[in-house]
């Protein structure tokens, strides 16, 4: 008897709201766990501050001395706030974040401690490193790696720790986590933007990446979730028939939201706010039992800080109101998944944000320098964007009309569009004549108000320019924002470098500085149309399309993976100093096998649910239906007892055939899994465990969702869809 599923959703049918002392303003509660600048100056000697500051900007390396003075200040401020243990805070390339905890209670002799806290706890640890991924770098005999400071992103409490936010590097110095190259694609993208700036304001001597991301989410009951064991192992749904209402009302998408979720919400909200994490909007998402957080845009590397910890939170919070969170990219078949939108721009020392048309023709042909670059790189790039949101989760959204398709293109809308046409059309080749220039210079100019009533809004594109930024809407949301960050940003620090460079060598042939700005950009207009598209997305007649245009559409992970063994991606990262071959080698090692492990560990709870749940409860239910067969022909005569039971034997047949379906394709599954096993080159492996292993689950999972469709309600094993989306 399935009494666990039944268990489940009477223990959901008592949940109260947990509410939380909301006395308090957020705004008094906001940054109150952050060692920030203002506790900074109030902690440490004017001298040692101003230092620090500088070295913050410039990215500088702080002395010895200094560390000692910030390590003091910070222990201290930790203490008053209830802190007893440290950790450097970092992202090993799991994908989760990682930490090991200290005390700074320190025994210094017989019956006497201190707490202690120097300046070499904060700048360097050696975490046993074994034990995370290194794609080979580190060999076993020297599994040593360092966490390092970086001064950049704030130190933080939380519960009774100090967290301090590291980099993660191999004894022999390679980066074995996301944000160090993170870091060197930031530092090379600032250098390129504030070279082409200069073309434009001689004061912008810092452009900082801007990163504002949009968090999807599901909650689930903690009871149901507990019911399912492949929730709770690979956090989707393996098996679940759709309901018979799911989000074909349109009901959920902005709707009011229910007391439960919402206690919930400002519980996690609060605890993000002390931890400087400016979220300000929260609301539901397409799907029932979806929501959505954001919060205000911040420099890139502390914003993908926030998302991490946010992840966090959305985890412990849930936990707390007897919730479960479901940051997969697609936990149920039939419903929209999860995505995490990654809104980027350029901002300069001077408050220029670069992707907003200024308010004169110099202004914005500023913007417009920064615009087209931004389409070129993608252009040049669109497979390495593709495979930095390549995952094994990520696969069931893309191209699955509901996410962006696995084609990589540019959306700009019709406005933007004309007037890129426009300068295409009307750029001369040769000198160009004053009137010329007073022309373009009153198109150029116009850009503003065009944008100003430019409401185009497309939704299918991957990549999408929406008004002062572009919108990175592939991005999967169990994912760490930098794979997709690291990329972005080092391709455009590539294309801006080139830019500068064809700028001055047209300058150095003769052309005016505006007249070379022009042309460049019309040569790269040119270059880049492919890219272009402002149709649907989600269309078979795209795919088409994007095809005769010779656009990739790689629909999958292990296809997707490829592209880093490429020899100009390679130079290309060793040029803008991001990642060495031999760090990019690593990578792809460790997402082919990353992939890998996901669908092993999917395709072996798909044998053990099949075997230990479904099947058994088939038979049960078989069995039920046969004694009654037998018992209408004992009471009726074998005659009219047979006639009664035309339904029954009916039934008994169909689950026999699903049964056997399911039973053949899982033993299908099997073998191809035993098969891929053996395969030595990884990526032959990957694909093998695409194109084999998963290529059953869709059968095994038709004929065990008929099975629950036949089924009586009360046998059936697992908490199903309608109760898993619509109880809250
Ligand atoms: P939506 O895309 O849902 O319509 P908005 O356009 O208001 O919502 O903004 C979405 C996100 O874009 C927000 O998280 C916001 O912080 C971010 N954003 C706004 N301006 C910038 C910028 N200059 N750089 C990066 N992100 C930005
Ligand atoms: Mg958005």
């Amino acid at each position: 008897m399935a009494t666990k599923r039944l268990k489940a959703y009477q223990d959901v049918l008592h949940r109260e709201p947990k509410m939380v002392d909301s006395s308090e303003k957020l705004s008094d509660l906001y940054c109150s766990n952050v060692f920030h600048k203002e506790v900074m100056r109030e902690y440490l000697p004017s001298d040692t501050f101003k230092q620090v500051m500088k070295a913050i900007d410039l990215g500088d390396q702080l002395d010895r001395k200094i560390a000692d003075q910030i390590a003091l200040a910070m222990k201290d401020w930790a203490i008053t706030k209830g802190a007893t243990h440290y950790t450097h805070w970092f992202q090993p390339l799991t994908g989760a974040t990682a930490e090991k905890h200290d005390a700074f209670f320190n025994p210094i002799e017989a019956g006497k401690a201190i707490e202690r806290f120097d300046g070499d706890m904060l700048v360097q640890q050696e975490p046993d490193a074994s034990s995370f991924p290194n794609g080979g770098i580190r060999n076993t005999f020297e599994a040593r790696g360092y966490t390092a400071w970086d001064p950049s992103s704030p130190a933080f409490i939380i519960g009774k720790t100090l967290c301090i936010p590291t980099i993660f590097i191999s004894y022999t110095g390679e980066s074995l986590d996301f944000k160090m190259p993170l870091l060197k694609a930031l530092h090379a993208v600032d250098s390129a933007a504030v070279s082409v700036c200069k073309l434009f304001d001689k004061n912008v001597s810092k452009v900082n990446a801007t990163l504002g991301w949009e968090q999807e989410y599901f909650l689930i009951d903690q009871a149901l979730f507990n019911a399912r064991p492949d929730l709770m192992l690979t956090g989707r749904a393996l098996f679940g028939h759709a309901p018979a209402k799911g989000q074909q009302l349109d009901d959920h998408y902005f709707g009011s939201i229910p007391d439960r979720i919402s206690a919930y919400m400002r519980d996690f909200e609060g605890e993000a706010i002390k931890l400087g994490i400016p979220v300000t909007t929260r609301h539901n998402e397409v799907a029932p039992n979806q929501f959505e957080c954001a919060p205000m845009f911040e420099e890139c590397n502390l914003a993908n800080d926030h998302n991490l910890l946010l992840m966090d939170l959305l985890e412990k919070v849930a936990r707390k109101h007897n919730f479960r969170v479901l940051l997969h990219e697609k936990p149920f078949a039939g419903v929209n998944g999860s995505g995490k939108h990654n809104n980027w721009s350029l901002s300069t020392n001077t408050g220029v944000n670069l992707l907003s048309p200024g308010k004169n023709p110099k202004s914005n042909l500023q913007f417009l320098t920064f615009f087209v670059n931004t389409i070129k790189a993608i252009h040049d790039n669109a497979d390495l964007l593709r495979a930095a949101i390549a995952s094994a989760g990520n696969d069931h959204r893309l191209g699955a009309n509901e996410a962006p398709p696995a084609i990589i293109s540019v959306f700009i809308g019709s406005q933007l569009s004309s007037a890129l046409d426009n300068l295409e059309k009307n750029i001369k080749a040769g000198k160009m004549t004053p009137e010329d220039k007073t022309e373009l210079k009153l198109d150029i100019g116009k850009i503003p108000q065009i944008l100003l009533d430019n409401t185009d809004r497309n939704r299918t594109s991957p990549f999408a320019f929406t008004g002062n930024k572009f919108e990175f809407r592939a991005v999967g949301s169990a994912s760490n924002c930098s794979s997709a960050m690291i990329v972005l940003n080092t391709i455009i620090a590539k294309q801006l470098k080139e830019f500068r460079k064809s700028v001055d060598s047209r300058i150095k042939g003769g052309d005016g500085k505006d007249e070379a700005i022009l042309k460049e950009l019309q040569a790269i207009i040119k270059a880049s149309k492919k890219i272009r598209f402002e149709g649907n997305g989600y269309g078979d007649e795209w795919v088409r399309e994007a095809e005769k245009r010779g656009l990739s559409n790689l629909k999958d992970t292990p296809r997707a993976l490829k592209i880093w063994e490429d020899s100009k991606v390679i130079s290309l990262f060793e040029e803008v100093g991001v990642l060495s071959k031999v760090e990019l080698a690593a990578r792809q090692e460790i997402e082919y096998e990353n992939y890998i492990l996901k669908i092993q560990i999917e395709s072996r709870l798909m044998w053990d649910i099949t075997q230990s749940y479904l099947i058994p409860a088939a038979v049960e239910y078989q069995n039920k239906l046969i004694q009654n067969v037998q018992g209408l022909k004992s009471v009726l005569g074998d005659k009219s007892g047979l006639k009664s039971s035309v339904a029954q034997i009916d039934l008994i047949e169909s689950i026999s055939n699903h049964l056997n379906s399911m039973k053949s394709a899982s033993d299908l599954m099997l073998e191809e899994r035993k098969k891929a096993n053996k395969i030595d080159d990884i990526e032959e492996k990957a694909i093998a465990y695409c194109d084999k292993v998963k290529a059953c689950f869709d059968t095994i999972r038709y004929h065990a969702d008929k099975l629950e469709m036949l089924i009586d309600d009360e046998i059936w094993p697992l908490p199903k869809f309608r109760e898993l989306l619509f109880t809250r």
